[in-house]
């Protein structure tokens, strides 16, 4: 069974590993097929390209977009785009900016909290200046004593209700689905376990989805419970979506690795089916 992963983060968004060394794992894990998809930026994908050519791995150009929809924020990650579209860029520079006014709010927020320094020092952990988040916020936030680690900084701070946390709007399910599609890649809903929707809310999220021309769904992904498995293969199946696989790892240590997630459900129509840059990694496993 080829090992494909579809999902994951470098250093340029809130992974710690610098792309190339993402790249590196992912080969010694055995992957065949991997997508870099870092949050809201494709400037990894050069340097993933490069050092995985002569490793035998493919390298897949990916994205995970930041997009409000019903309330909430979704994921929704483009497999196979083009980095280089124009579209596609201008839309991810509009987001990133948009991070910037939102890690100040964050940062005011957590100082009338009491925690100062909150902004410097989250730009200080994040080696893209271009690319702040959340998790950069909760590892600076662990490095000055105020969570024991990344999953009570996020328990503490950063998620509603809580310290550091604040509203913000992305870009919409609509446009973050259409310059995926411009750059002529696939639309894939990342995680859809994680999000506070109701059954009804996430049939409509789907619908939604669809009508816009995505395709995916993440079924295997490291944020499922084994037990959630086959509630979203069967999703993905009732609304013809196609099923996606990946850890979304970030960092050693940190949830599952990179190529480590068990295979699809055997009924699962995968999102990978018919590219052809995979064609030889099949003909090679009937040798
Ligand atoms: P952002 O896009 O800046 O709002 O950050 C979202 C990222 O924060 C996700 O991609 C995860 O990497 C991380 N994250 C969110 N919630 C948690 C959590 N409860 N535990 C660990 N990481 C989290
Ligand atoms: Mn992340
Ligand atoms: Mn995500
Ligand atoms: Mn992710």
């Amino acid at each position: 069974m080829l090992n494909i992963d579809l999902h994951c983060h470098s250093n340029v968004s809130d992974g710690v590993l610098p792309p190339a060394e993402v790249v590196a794992r992912a080969a010694a894990n055995g992957v065949h097929a991997l997508a870099l998809t870092d949050h809201d930026d494709v400037s990894g994908l050069t340097a993933a390209q490069a050092a995985a050519a002569g490793t035998g791995m493919t390298l897949i150009p990916g994205v995970e977009i930041s997009v409000s929809w019903g309330g909430q924020t979704v994921h929704i990650v483009g497999l196979r785009i083009d980095p280089l579209n124009p579209e596609l860029e201008e839309g991810l520079i509009g987001i990133r900016r948009g991070r910037i006014e939102r890690a100040r709010r964050m940062s005011e927020d957590l100082r009338q909290n009491g925690i100062l320094g909150a902004y410097e020092g989250a730009y200080a952990v994040a080696a893209n200046k271009q690319m702040v988040g959340r998790t950069h916020f909760a590892r600076w936030l662990v490095a000055q004593g105020h969570a024991p680690d990344l999953r009570s900084a996020f328990r503490r701070f950063l998620t509603h209700g809580n310290p550091g946390y604040v509203d913000h709007e992305w870009t919409s399910l609509e446009n973050a689905v259409h310059w995926i599609r411009a750059s002529g890649g696939m639309a894939v809903i990342a995680h859809p376990g994680r999000y506070a929707f109701n059954a009804r809310e996430l049939h409509l999220l789907l619908d939604a989805f669809r009508a816009l021309g995505g395709e995916g769904i993440e079924v295997i992904t490291g944020s499922h419970h084994p037990s959630e498995y086959g509630k979203f293969a069967d999703l993905a199946r009732a609304f013809s979506l196609k099923a996606s696989r990946g850890a979304d790892f970030h960092a050693p240590g940190e949830g599952i690795d990179i190529g480590r997630l068990p295979a699809l459900p055997h009924y699962c129509k995968p999102v990978w089916q018919g590219w052809p840059e995979l064609e030889h990694h099949f003909s090679y496993s009937l040798a």
